[in-house]
């Protein structure tokens, strides 16, 4: 058995002790029956099999030798977005004593080590070793966004765009003038152009943990050469793996300091090197926050579960007290909405936010490998807009953001967040008004 099929045999303790509730399946104290699903995955497959404990079901009984690989099998599997609404659910309940994320992160793992990884992730990852997106797009295409502008190959903040981004061209233009911004604030970029590869998240998802450790540590290796001291990315998929991920795999990451380019922008503003003036060319006042999975709960630094309170009381477990856990409250979630609210916009909060959000639908391979789901997730988070004021979504993931806009219907709309923000940018801090930051 490769490696990565051994993560499984360890997880199986804390698999076992699911108790089969159901409590991952839903949002804790859900605010109505319409959106109180968590689960893109059993919102598509519609039994059991699809939900985080289902899942763990499967991999159990094939840690134990109990059942073989299906078709149907790795179908259910595949409709899953990792998204981890059913871990920060679960811990609701049950502390840190079963953590179903982890469940799945091992169980694709033990698919790809014993070669039944679907047909689908396989060509994924093909095309992202041949040219380090998962789209498969060239490499020589990927700075083209950049052409004409100057950076470092050296310097104190190393930029990272991400994959997606790098390639959708209706956004260059919006990134080069928040880019362009930041430089004309006097800060020197470095930027690693054509160089730039996968950050590993997406092989993470997939169960490549071979392949994800040696993208991250060739990422570590190029920021180390271009002493930069903090990255800042445009993708929330890199910032989740750099501050999540990346510790999961024990890599050693020192005192690089990662930060999503919302979290950058804020502080810039609030050190008044640039500013936000009111949003302009809008004629609304008033928008939806999508939060996503990966830049919201899945961004929380890793907490290794030392089970230190863990006790067993005549076969019921218990564990330590909440407080002791982070419930997913520590992602990124106040950095957009301040970011918004600087430029005079109005946030009004999706019934599921936060550390609740409900996946779009995007991530983890779904989309390449059952597009039918891909597409119902979308529609499911799009319906959310009908209980606002508003009809207006925005997102600070450009994935999310294009998976989202492709499935929406007028008269709503998606935005991302970097088109709203590149009119507004100042440099400099002209009528800059600093909003409290909302913990
Ligand atoms: S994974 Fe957690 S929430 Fe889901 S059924 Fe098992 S114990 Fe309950
Ligand atoms: S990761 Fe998301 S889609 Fe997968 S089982 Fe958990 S809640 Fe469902």
């Amino acid at each position: 058995m490769m490696p990565g099929g051994n993560l499984l045999d360890q997880r199986l303790a804390a698999m076992d002790r699911c108790t089969r509730c159901s409590q991952c399946k839903f949002v804790p104290v859900p605010k109505s029956r319409a959106h109180m699903s968590a689960c893109p995955s059993i919102d598509f497959v519609e039994y059991h099999a699809g939900s985080a404990s289902g899942q763990l079901i499967m991999a159990s009984g094939i840690a134990h030798g109990e059942i073989g690989y299906t078709p149907e099998l790795l179908d259910t599997i595949s409709a899953c977005t990792m998204c981890g609404a059913c871990d920060t659910a679960c811990k609701v309940n049950f502390a840190e004593i079963v953590e179903p994320l982890e469940g799945l992160y091992a169980f694709r793992a033990r698919i790809v080590a014993d070669g039944q990884s679907p047909k689908r992730h396989r060509e994924i990852m093909e095309r992202i070793a041949e040219t380090g997106n998962a789209q498969g797009r060239a490499r020589s295409e990927r700075a083209k966004w950049a052409t004409g502008l100057t950076f470092s190959n050296r310097a104190e903040v190393l930029l990272h765009v991400g994959s997606v981004l790098s390639y959708d061209m209706s956004k260059h233009q919006s990134l080069r003038t928040i880019v362009e911004a930041v430089q004309k604030a006097g800060v020197p970029l470095a930027y690693l152009g054509q160089n730039e590869g996968s950050c590993g998240m997406l092989a993470w998802d997939l169960g490549y943990h071979d392949q994800a450790r040696t993208l991250a540590n060739a990422f570590v290796r190029q920021v180390r050469q271009s002493g930069a001291k903090t990255v800042v990315t445009f993708s929330s998929s890199a910032i989740s793996a750099f501050r999540s991920i990346y510790p999961r795999m024990g890599i050693d990451t020192g005192d690089i300091r990662f930060l999503h380019f919302t979290e950058y922008l804020l502080e810039m503003t609030e050190m008044g090197r640039l500013s936000l003036k009111k949003a302009c060319g809008h004629i609304w006042q008033k928008v939806a926050f999508h939060d996503t999975c990966k830049l919201g709960r899945l961004t929380e630094p890793y907490q290794r579960a030392d089970y230190a309170l863990t006790k067993e009381m005549g076969g019921i477990y218990t564990s330590r007290s909440p407080e002791a856990l982070n419930f997913s409250r520590n992602g990124i979630y106040e950095a957009p909405r301040a970011l918004l609210r600087q430029m005079e916009i109005e946030v009004e909060e999706l019934e599921r936010n936060r550390e609740f959000s409900y996946c779009c639908g995007a991530q983890g391979g779904v989309k390449e490998t059952i597009p039918a789901a891909a597409k119902m997730a979308a529609r499911n988070r799009l319906d959310e807009l009908k209980e606002t004021e508003s009809q207006v979504m925005v997102s600070a993931c450009g994935n999310c953001a294009h998976h989202l806009g492709k499935h929406t219907r007028a008269p709503a709309i998606v935005v991302d967040l970097i088109d709203i923000l590149a009119p507004s940018i100042v440099v400099g801090a002209a009528n800059v008004v600093v909003h409290e930051r909302v913990e």
